[in-house]
């Protein structure tokens, strides 16, 4: 009765009185091979949850869970009343990057671009690479001001030191396209869509700037 109830609770094996001592340490290695096992299944299953929400080159989200998140954000902010912003990053001339000094260094230059973008923003903003030299940062209950902040402090923090890659200096400038999300008249396409001609107002304009959009 004792026993049944043991394993009940959680009991993984059990040995009877008088303790055989090679029974116990059969018994004990037993256990810490399945442990063992389900450690190692468990890291597995992480590791691969892991691997499909970001991006293997910056280590920053990748644009699954942006969606994901942006669905969730919309959802709390029909829910609240309050809103959220979505910021666009485009870095400028990324192609001459890869021209001039090959796609290697390009490829460092995104990765030092998700460092110091990642540097600029609080700890609930969400930073992901959209794709290419692109980005995408979900800033969660930020309005206009605070969201305009961050974008210029990103901007600057971009352009003020150039990029030392291999020896190289580079300079780089970021544009960006700043939307903020208003329940009861946005959805993430809008939302989307807003984002997207502001940072295209920022290229037109003449790059190196920050640009938003507001609800029509
Ligand atoms: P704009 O200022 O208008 O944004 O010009 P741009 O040159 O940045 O934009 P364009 O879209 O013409 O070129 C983007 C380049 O980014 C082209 C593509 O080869 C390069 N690129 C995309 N993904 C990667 C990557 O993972 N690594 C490297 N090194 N280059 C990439
Ligand atoms: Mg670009
Ligand atoms: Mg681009």
């Amino acid at each position: 009765m004792k026993l049944a109830r043991a394993l009940e609770l959680g009991g993984n094996d059990y040995i009877h009185r008088p303790i055989d001592r090679n029974e116990l340490v059969a018994r004990i290695r037993t256990q810490i091979r399945r442990k063992r096992y389900d450690d190692g299944l468990r890291n597995s299953v992480q590791r691969t949850i892991q691997l499909a929400v970001s991006d293997p080159l910056t280590g920053l989200h990748n644009r699954r869970f942006l969606e994901t998140h942006m669905a969730r954000a919309v959802a709390a902010a029909e829910d609240t009343g309050v809103g959220f912003a979505l910021l666009m990053a485009d870095i400028d001339h990324f192609k001459r990057i890869n021209d001039n000094w090959g796609h290697d260094v390009g490829d460092r230059v995104l990765k030092e671009f998700a460092t110091r973008l990642s540097q600029c923003l609080r700890s609930s903003d969400l930073a992901c690479r959209f794709g290419g030299e692109e980005f995408a940062i979900l800033m969660i209950e930020a309005d206009a001001s605070t969201a305009g902040a961050i974008a210029e402090r990103i901007r600057q923090c971009v352009c003020e030191k150039p990029f030392v890659v291999e020896g190289e200096a580079i300079m780089v400038t970021v544009s960006e396209g700043l939307a903020v999300f208003e329940p009861g008249r946005d959805d993430n396409l809008s939302l989307l869509k807003r984002a997207d001609a502001a940072l295209y107002a920022a290229k037109r304009g003449g790059r190196n700037r920050v640009e938003v959009q507001v609800a029509a």
